[in-house]
């Protein structure tokens, strides 16, 4: 059995788990790789994502 190494996208920090960055809805995202990022990065660009909703 060969255990894939998973390395964050974000930071290139190997990582246990990997969380899949969600792109943005709406967004062609077919003409985007997804990215993978440790729970660190996931966590902050959460954070980073967090907008204020336009109204
Ligand atoms: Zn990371």
């Amino acid at each position: 059995m060969t255990q894939k190494r998973l390395v964050c996208d974000t930071c290139g920090k190997e990582t246990k788990q990997l969380r899949r960055d969600v792109v943005d809805e709406g967004y062609n995202a077919l003409n985007k790789p997804p990215l993978w990022n440790c729970e660190q990065c996931y966590a902050q660009k959460r954070a980073k994502r967090q907008e204020p909703p336009s109204r």
